[in-house]
């Protein structure tokens, strides 16, 4: 691993956090919402965003990882823990950390609407929307960043840097 570099700082994805966090707020006014925190990249975008919320909101969380390799991937997405709620009726939010080629997203998309919640949207703080494989907008998008692989802000190389503020970029030295 080369030397670390903020792409994105801590200024700006809070910035960015409160903007998305006013729209929710708004479009969700007066309505049951339940956030599902996309593990484990979601979790620190989901603790920021939850507390810049104005509105009350249920929490959940699913952890899932996608079979086979990085460069083949399937589609296919396996449920390591699933949501804890009966979400029938609900609107959901999906918290994400980043959008990349949209299949994980696009099968959680699918899996939540056919357990017959209400509402399905997914909130992404990071978008690398050049890589897509599917069609997959999110519905609040944070901040567009180019292909380059980052770590930080919960995004991790081999479980580390998670912990970071700021969202890093790997340089070669
Ligand atoms: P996809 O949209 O391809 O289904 O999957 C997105 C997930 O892949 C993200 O939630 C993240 O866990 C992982 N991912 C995609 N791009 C990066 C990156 O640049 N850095 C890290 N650490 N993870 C990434």
């Amino acid at each position: 691993m080369g030397t670390l570099k903020v792409m994105i700082s801590r200024d700006e994805l809070k910035a960015k956090t409160k903007e998305l966090a006013a729209r929710i707020s708004e479009d969700y006014s007066g309505m049951e919402l339940l956030l599902v925190g996309v593990l484990k990249g979601g979790f620190m975008f989901l603790a920021d965003l939850a507390r810049e919320l104005t509105i009350d909101v249920n929490l959940d969380f699913i952890s899932c990882s996608s079979y086979g390799n990085a460069t083949v991937s399937s589609g296919v997405v396996r449920i390591l823990k699933d949501i804890d709620y009966d979400i029938t009726g609900k609107h959901v939010l999906l918290v994400e950390d980043l959008v990349d080629t949209g299949l994980t997203l696009n099968y959680l998309k699918e899996l939540f609407g056919a357990k017959g919640c209400a509402s399905v949207k997914v909130c992404t703080i990071l978008d690398k929307p050049s890589r897509r494989k599917v069609v997959m907008m999110p519905d609040y998008e944070g901040i567009v960043i180019p292909d380059a692989f980052v770590v930080g802000y919960g995004l991790d190389y081999a479980e580390k840097y998670r912990n970071l503020p700021d969202v890093c970029i790997v340089c070669d030295d």
